[in-house]
């Protein structure tokens, strides 16, 4: 899902050069607007953040600090809505702009940073306009600061129950594009982003990685006498069995059909082969309660390693594909690796 993800932090980025070209063309106009009126203090900070934002928009494609350079942003960008509240000849509308403090947040910096920024900048926004327009008329003051004070709560609690459910179902998404549906098992999709990630640790720790492909032996078979069901039921078996014999580091995943691979951080190409080839021994040790018979399944693996085999998932896949296809061909039940086979003497299955 890593492209996913990619996209998300697009889409604040863009959020972010929106809301940056918008304070360049507010802080020009307000600054003009209060020179105008004498409101000196006010139109010197707006000129000297229109200058920073300039700044931040010229790193803001390119950053790798994206969370930073936000806060950096954000903080002088909210402080000085809560000055221009205070100061004594400034419109109270500037409150429309606190009012907008939360959804900023949320969208730019997600649910905990969006939450402590909201509560810090929208309580002072409330203070400040609490203290500058507490009139003479005790009621119509409280009647006005509650307003103010339940509309920006109700505008936070929205946008806090928003991004929370937006992030479940982010979440859940994420789970399900890289989740096989009939076995539980990861997808090609998901070797593919944990091969990136573990390509990367066995390359900087100088540590060996390794991939197995395997294909179920005449699986056809299994459909013809049991139907399209009992194949499903065998290939969650499988799934089920293999999974039991692996570690939490070790990924196993179905990439389709009756074909799997199972990635193996730490092992050389030798360690992989033997591994495989004692999978295939586990689940020739559990054969599948189907229709009361037992139904012993077995598979055809090959076994590639980084570097040696290839840099890429394309290129390991295809070694150990083809590797996989020397095991059909020389009799099934068996793990080919660079030219060794295991078992040292394969057996002899019997043809359909
Ligand atoms: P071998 O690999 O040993 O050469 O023989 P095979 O019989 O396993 O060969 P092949 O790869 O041609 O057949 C795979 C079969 O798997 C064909 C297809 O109907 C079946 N199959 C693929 N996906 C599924 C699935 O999701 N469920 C079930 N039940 N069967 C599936
Ligand atoms: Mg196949
Ligand atoms: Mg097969």
């Amino acid at each position: 899902m890593s492209e996913g993800l990619e996209s998300s932090q697009q889409h604040k980025r863009l959020v972010l050069k929106v809301l940056l070209w918008t304070t360049v063309a507010g802080g020009v106009v307000f600054a003009g607007l209060n020179v105008g009126r004498g409101i000196w203090l006010l139109a010197a900070g707006e000129c000297v953040f229109v200058l920073f934002v300039l700044l931040v928009l010229r790193i803001v494609d390119r950053t790798t600090h994206f969370t930073l350079v936000t806060v950096a942003y954000l903080i002088p960008f909210f402080t000085l809505m809560v000055l221009a509240l205070l100061l004594p000849r400034t419109s109270f509308t500037v409150f429309a702009w606190i009012q907008m403090i939360p959804i900023i947040c949320y969208l730019l910096l997600g649910l905990r940073g969006g939450f402590w920024m909201s509560v810090v900048f929208v309580s002072l926004g409330v203070a400040a306009f609490s203290y500058r327009y507490s009139g003479e008329e005790y009621l119509l003051s409280l009647m006005m600061l509650a307003n103010i004070w339940i509309s920006s709560m109700a505008i936070t609690m929205f946008s806090h129950i928003y991004e929370r459910s937006r992030l479940a179902n982010e979440a859940r998404l994420i789970e399900l594009a890289s989740t096989d549906n009939l076995t539980g098992l990861a997808n090609r999709m998901k070797l593919s982003e944990v091969l990136e990630r573990e390509r990367s640790h066995a390359l900087r720790d100088n540590k060996p990685l390794s991939l197995v492909m395997l294909d179920v032996d005449f699986f056809k078979r299994v459909n013809d006498q049991f139907g399209h069901n009992g194949g499903d039921r065998a290939l969650c078996h499988l799934a089920e069995v293999l999974r039991s014999r692996l570690r939490d580091t070790d990924l196993l995943c179905r990439l389709g059909g009756e074909e799997f691979a199972v990635l193996l951080p730490g092992a050389t190409l030798e360690q992989a082969a033997e591994l495989a080839n004692d999978l295939r021994r586990h689940l020739a040790a559990h054969p599948l309660d189907i229709e009361s018979t037992q139904q012993i399944m077995t598979f055809s693996a090959g076994v590639a390693t980084l570097g040696e085999d290839g840099q890429s998932l394309d290129e390991l896949m295809q070694t150990a594909d083809r590797r996989m296809y020397e095991a059909k061909g020389a009799g099934r039940d068996q793990v080919v690796a660079a030219g060794q086979q295991y078992p040292l003497t394969a057996p002899v299955l019997q043809t359909p």
